[in-house]
């Protein structure tokens, strides 16, 4: 990997979202100190997901995408991150051995710290401040100083994606993940709830499959690890582009601050600075489709970011609201299928589901969640496409964010554990029915 300069031809075009930064000089530096740094992924791993996300699209893989809406750098722990990991590899666990299929695992996580917001500006009691725009940007708290952009959080959120992704590399490859552990990820769990009594089940009959081959002489290295990638919004484009190298092996652009970063539903015009980002650079690429996406939007879309047709490198993470994904969705695939491109067809069950609950929180109903996943697999069964994964906000901690669930969070336990730093998300337990739900619609 050479420190090539970046590309920076997103610079002419207009950057939705972006910090105002009080003093642009301050950025430059700390732009020039990013640029030196060391990148946090190797590009041959960002090829390895673009093949492993081609399976997905051929309808061969499912992906599993989880994690925060926004990191936090308070929340960069051994626990919280650990917690976060075996939630999402219990949810791997359930989705492969119920469903059948290999799970990609990629996590919202290691740098998606980073928010859009619908509104620049935030009032509470008559006081009119800027929007909190994750922790990458400003600081939460509703005082001016903390709502201040400022440059220096970038090398923060550099620093923070270097040591979560270290920890997530330990335990994934350093024997945590290992499938022999697959009762250990739950020992905490089991008794105090339904689903984690549901997945001891699978667990005991996976113990079976797993000492059954041992007693054969067979234990396969691929038990022992687990291929895990990183992923989060490419929102900021200084940053993203000061992490944007070439790859010695193939003379190609790679953003090595993540194995895969999308272009969320705000950002995705088509003259616009993040779509003329992700076309230069070789990563899988995501992007949001919400409710007002046309046909046009989205064949364009593959236009720009996918014009050699490669299977792999788009993914179209539809996020429609359960109300519209059956009725806007049918005619987007149709209209992709049929120009001839192989993309990968993600549900967010999350983003189209939002609602302020009477107390003030913003929530989402885990029925409404659901109902979204269900529609997005009966449009893909109607046309003969493959329902190509999940995209979700997740956290291992036990956080009442989300109403509903088999272990029922009512809109009244809301205030209990209410942690997010931007939108509400699944808790291990919620997370883990949606998991068994879902094996269940993509058997069926
Ligand atoms: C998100 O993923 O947190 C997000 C802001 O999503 P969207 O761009 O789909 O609104
Ligand atoms: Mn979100």
């Amino acid at each position: 990997m050479n420190l090539h300069g970046p590309s920076r031809s997103w610079q002419s075009l207009p950057a939705a979202q972006q910090p105002e930064y009080p003093d642009p000089q301050a950025l430059r530096e700390v732009v020039a100190d990013l640029a030196s740094y060391p990148p946090l992924v190797f590009a041959g791993e960002a090829d390895q997901l673009r093949t492993r996300m081609a399976a997905v699209a051929r309808g061969e893989a499912f992906l599993l995408q989880g994690g925060d809406c926004a990191e936090a750098f308070d929340a960069v722990s051994a626990d919280q991150i650990r917690d976060k990991l075996k939630t999402l590899l219990q949810m791997g666990v359930v989705l492969t051995y119920a469903a059948s299929v290999p799970v990609v695992k990629v996590g919202r996580i290691a740098g998606q710290y980073s928010k859009p917001r619908s509104s620049p500006t935030e009032t509470r009691d008559g006081v009119t401040l800027p929007s909190y725009r994750g922790d990458s940007v400003n600081g939460q708290a509703f005082t001016e100083a903390a709502r201040m952009p400022d440059p220096q959080r970038l090398k923060r959120m550099y620093h923070a994606s270097a040591s979560t992704l270290n920890l997530v590399r330990a335990f994934t490859t350093g024997g945590y993940a290992d499938l022999h552990q697959v009762h250990a990820w739950n020992q905490d769990f089991v008794k105090s709830s339904p689903s984690g009594r549901r997945y001891e089940a699978l667990a005991r009959e996976i113990d079976n499959a797993l000492n059954f081959m041992q007693a054969c002489g067979a234990d396969p290295e691929e038990f022992r690890t687990v291929e895990f990638f990183s992923s989060h919004e490419a929102l900021l484009l200084d940053y993203e582009s000061a992490l944007t190298r070439v790859d010695s092996r193939t003379g190609r652009l790679y953003d090595v601050s993540a194995h895969m970063v999308w272009i969320g539903e705000r950002t995705r015009q088509l003259g616009g600075a993040h779509v003329e980002f992700a076309s230069k650079i070789r990563n899988p690429i995501g992007v949001k489709l919400g409710p007002t996406t046309t046909p046009d939007d989205a064949l364009a879309l593959l236009d720009r970011l996918d014009p050699d047709r490669e299977p792999g490198r788009l993914t179209f993470v539809v996020r429609m609201g359960a109300d519209k994904v059956r009725d806007k969705l049918p005619e987007l695939v149709e209209k992709v299928t049929a120009s001839g491109a192989v993309v990968a067809w993600v549900t967010d069950p999350m983003h189209g589901n939002t609602f302020e609950a009477a107390s003030g929180h913003k929530t989402r109903r885990f029925d409404d969640v659901l109902d979204e996943v269900k529609g997005f697999f009966e449009v893909h069964k109607e046309l003969g496409t493959h329902p190509g994964g999940i995209h979700v906000e997740l956290t291992g901690d036990d956080v009442t964010e989300c109403v509903g669930g088999g272990d029922e969070i009512l809109v009244d336990d809301l205030h209990h554990r209410y942690e997010t730093a931007c939108d509400p998300r699944l808790n291990r337990s919620q997370s883990l029915d949606l998991a068994f739900l879902v094996a269940q619609m993509y058997r069926e």
